[in-house]
């Protein structure tokens, strides 16, 4: 059985009258085979895609009741009264569950992202009252290990931007976290700036804006081997160090990828031993006045 594509016309003399009619047969069979095999496949992945967004909710969904019940009555156990190894034993069960419970919440945020179900907002908010408040939050577990932890936002940085606060904190969250994660001496600080760009339409008042973030340390800093497949899922440095500092693999690539849905990028350098610096950026805009 074969395909094939006819083209036919007509022959005519100088009068206009129709001698013949040519017809050309190309054989087209490996085409049309290549773009059946190409939908089949297409096919397969979108079954196989949806059957992981399926498998993911259900799972996710099994889980959640019992760890909610792992860290819920551990919580309580350890308000009793209990021997010191007990305790030791029950605090062991709350944070193995609440590590279980990001994890689980991670991998469903990639999941989402991934298969473009994460809308990303466009909405008026502070800058620096996303940065004050953030760091806020950090204040305590800094001051606990000893880290400083400054911020600084440039005078250029429109007070009001539109843009997906959220996402911008998510990312923040996962930079600042690991940052205090991985310093154990000096501290860690954030800047952002801008870059004002054209208005959006001609003689619109409002105008582009591209923010920049850079989120600096002291820490343990990243191997130059390592740089690359950094911002793959599940990629760790030091699966040993990692162990005993907590963490799931996936807050970068997540980072990367919000951050690309906001239109910008996100990188790193850093030196093993002399602390690492992440950038990213987004597009934003704000309204001039
Ligand atoms: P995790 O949950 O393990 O922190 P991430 O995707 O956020 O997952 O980070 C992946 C790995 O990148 C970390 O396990 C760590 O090895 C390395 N890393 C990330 N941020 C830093 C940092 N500020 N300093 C040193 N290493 C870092």
């Amino acid at each position: 059985r074969l395909w094939i594509r006819w083209t036919q016309r007509a022959i005519k003399d100088d009068e206009r009258t129709t001698m013949e009619y040519q017809a050309v047969g190309h054989d087209i069979t490996e085409r049309k085979e290549a773009e059946a095999a190409l939908l089949r496949a297409k096919e397969a992945a979108e079954a196989a895609d949806r059957a992981k967004s399926e498998f993911l909710a259900i799972v996710s969904h099994e889980l959640r009741t019992p760890i909610n019940a792992i860290v819920g009555f551990s919580k309580m156990l350890a308000s009793t009264t209990l021997s010191l190894d007990q305790r030791e034993q029950v605090e062991m069960i709350n944070s193995s569950g609440l590590a279980l419970e990001k994890i689980i919440a991670d991998i469903l945020n990639l999941s989402k992202i991934d298969s473009g179900k994460v809308d990303i907002e466009h909405a008026p908010f502070s800058i620096r009252m996303c940065v004050q408040d953030i760091c806020a939050f950090y204040a305590p577990k800094a001051r606990s290990l000893a880290l400083s932890l400054d911020s600084k936002v440039d005078a250029g940085v429109p007070e009001i931007v539109n843009s997906d606060e959220g996402r911008i904190r998510q990312i923040l969250n996962n930079l600042i976290g690991n940052a205090l994660k991985f310093t154990e001496r000096g501290g860690v600080s954030l800047e952002v700036s801008c870059a004002r760009g054209e208005p959006i339409e001609p003689g619109s008042s409002r105008r582009i804006a591209r923010l920049f973030f850079a989120i600096k340390d002291s820490g343990i800093g990243i191997p130059p081997e390592k740089l690359d497949g950094l911002f793959l899922p599940f990629s760790q440095v030091d699966t040993s160090s990692t162990r005993r500092r907590g963490g799931t693999g996936l807050g970068l690539i997540i980072s990367k990828r919000l951050c690309e849905l906001m239109g910008g990028s996100i990188s790193v350098e850093s030196r093993a031993g002399e602390g690492s610096t992440f950038r990213f950026s987004i597009l934003t805009d704000f309204e001039e006045a």
